[in-house]
């Protein structure tokens, strides 16, 4: 159990106000959690998130802050990104329950990220296609953004529930895989790899991109591929490259005689 509530993280992003930082981290030691980690935030050391956090301030002596939330995540294997709205392009979702039950039961196996937005402007679209899933909490339509710090509540609290009807079962050995899942930073350097194949295939035109980047990630994000898979996946977009270069050889050749084929 303490090493699940050690593998889950809440993420905020770009927050303004750091008396919602400081309810934030309240929230999650109120649910039993413990880490919790600030992609450049406005304003963090301050007074104000020690007020509102608490005896939660231990919470905040220990925040991670960083840079970008590629580091904030890059050693996951499941990134769960919340959403008070619909975005363009409809990506796999969750609700908070099921949300609360899969953070649960894969913090297992691996480092789990819950991520937040700006109070004003949410999660960007590209920051959304980093995560595996997302989650929206059912709130009034007419008026479905909540406030930071509670969405942080009503999404720790389901994890605190799935944690609470775990205890005592069976579930870590049940679901044991023999390779551990692919982690971020893997599916980051996997996806530069295929861009730059499907480039030289000639399929994709970095000038021209489209949807096509995001939706093959979409794509790879329901597959959820482990560590082995993506690395042969890798391997077979270097054969891919290698046969480009091999035939752009042969036709320079054709054109020149002169050239040299390896
Ligand atoms: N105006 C913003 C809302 C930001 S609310 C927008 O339209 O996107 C600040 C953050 O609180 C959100 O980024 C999200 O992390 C969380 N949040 C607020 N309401 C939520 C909801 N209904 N479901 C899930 N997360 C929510």
């Amino acid at each position: 159990m303490d090493q699940q509530i050690n593998n889950i993280r809440v993420v905020l992003v770009n927050t303004s106000h750091p008396g919602n930082i400081g309810a934030a981290a309240r929230a999650i030691k109120n649910m039993s959690l413990g880490r919790l980690y600030l992609v450049a935030p406005k304003e963090f050391p301050a007074d104000r998130a020690v007020w509102r956090a608490a005896n939660a301030a231990d919470i905040l002596d220990r925040a991670v802050v960083v840079e970008s939330l590629d580091e904030a995540i890059a050693d996951c294997g499941l990134v769960i990104g919340t959403s008070a709205r619909d975005r363009t392009i409809p990506w796999p979702l969750l609700n908070p329950r099921e949300c609360g039950e899969k953070v649960w039961h894969e913090a297992h196996e691996q480092e789990v990220a819950l991520v937040f937005g700006r109070e004003d402007r949410g999660l960007t679209n590209e920051e959304l296609h980093k995560c595996t899933y997302h989650v929206h909490i059912p709130a009034n339509p007419e008026y479905s953004s909540l406030n930071l710090a509670a969405a942080v509540q009503v999404l720790t609290y389901e994890v605190r529930m799935a944690a609470l009807a775990d205890e005592g079962s069976a579930y870590a050995t049940a679901n044991a895989w023999d390779v551990p899942p692919a982690k971020v930073k893997e599916l980051e350097l996997y996806y530069e790899h295929m861009e730059q194949a499907l480039v030289d295939l000639g399929f994709h035109d970095r000038a021209n991109p489209r949807q096509t980047m995001t939706r093959l990630r979409r794509l790879f994000n329901r597959i959820r591929p482990d560590s082995m898979e993506l690395s042969i996946m890798r391997g077979v977009l270097t054969a891919i490259q290698n046969a480009v270069f091999r035939q752009k050889q042969v036709a320079e050749h054709n054109e020149n005689p002169a050239s040299k084929v390896d």
